[in-house]
């Protein structure tokens, strides 16, 4: 089969299968070979390597996979996709359809069936309605994971990478940061993809940390801590707590706690790094503990 990422070739199966895109499964397809190996070459693949593909749509991305990969499993929710792939993809005995939801699949079960345990490697050309869920859901599962390629929203991609200070910075800087380094590698515009997106795209690599960056006592209560910081953006951070629904807080554990931290107690969530959460969090734990 023909690479599909020459639009032409993917016009020609599009029509042989007589398909209907489906906006609310986000499909934008690459048509692009150079932005599809720049995503193989970023994610570092080798023969050795078992990889997770997210939506693999008519198999384009797929096939370079196959190609490069030691074995692939691809979760597809669009059933009406799976016959084009079978055919698309029946030059390859390495690969395994799924046709399923992403976020129902048991990915823990997965890579032990498939790769013993071991770290997977996850490519994918997300659909941008569930970017934010998939991805805490294969941190916060725990599942071992070596690095994570993914073509996602360039805004959403700009949010993963930031640091304190500058508007793109919350809650998804800090999750993503506490698992993984996040790097773009490639801005790609909408006339790369069939049906064309709406927003500019980017490939963002997240290399897993081997160990956590900061030393926190529970994660659980940093990431509560983090999440009503940013849950009111133009309040202090004493203010997001206080309002904070999940976490029961004293004004003056939390006004403690912050002047603890050495930091002013009028200060922004938004000033806060990683490594200041990680501290404040460990703070307020060991005063609920001697609270309660
Ligand atoms: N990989 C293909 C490519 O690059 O041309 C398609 C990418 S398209 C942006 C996203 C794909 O994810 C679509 O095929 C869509 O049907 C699929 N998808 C959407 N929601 C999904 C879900 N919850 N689980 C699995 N696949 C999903």
């Amino acid at each position: 089969m023909a690479t599909l990422g020459i639009p032409q070739n993917t016009i020609e199966v599009l029509q042989k299968y007589n398909f209907n895109f489906q906006k609310k499964f986000g499909q934008n397809f690459l048509i692009d070979t150079h932005v599809l190996e720049k995503i193989i070459e970023e994610s570092g693949i080798t023969k050795d390597d078992f990889v997770l593909e997210i939506g693999p749509g008519i198999g384009t991305m797929t096939q370079y996979l196959c190609e490069n990969a030691r074995e692939v499993a691809a979760v597809e929710i669009d059933k009406n996709l799976i016959p084009i792939l079978a055919d698309t993809l029946s030059a390859y005995d390495n690969v395994e359809v799924i046709n399923d939801d992403i976020l129902k699949v048991d990915i823990n079960k997965l890579a032990e069936e498939k790769n013993g345990g071991k770290p997977i490697k996850v490519v994918a050309n997300l659909p941008y309605y569930i970017t934010t869920p998939i991805i805490m859901g294969l941190f916060e599962s725990h599942v071992p994971i070596d690095s994570i390629t993914i073509m996602v929203q360039k805004e959403v991609a700009d949010r993963m990478q930031v640091g304190p200070g500058t508007k793109d910075y919350g809650a998804l800087s800090l999750a993503v940061q506490y698992y993984a380094k996040p790097e773009i590698v490639a801005i790609v515009p909408p006339n790369c993809f069939m049906p064309r997106p709406n927003v500019g795209s980017a490939v963002i690599r997240l290399t897993r940390h081997k160990e956590v960056p900061v030393q926190v006592n529970d994660e659980k209560l940093m990431f509560k801590i983090i999440r009503a910081s940013f849950n009111q953006r133009r309040k202090t951070l004493a203010n997001g707590l206080n309002n904070a629904p999940d976490i029961h807080l004293s004004k003056e554990v939390i006004q403690e706690s912050i002047e603890e931290l050495g930091v002013p107690v009028n200060i922004r969530g938004e000033a806060l790094t990683l490594q200041q959460f990680a501290q404040l969090s460990n703070i307020i734990g060991s005063k609920i503990k001697f609270d309660s």
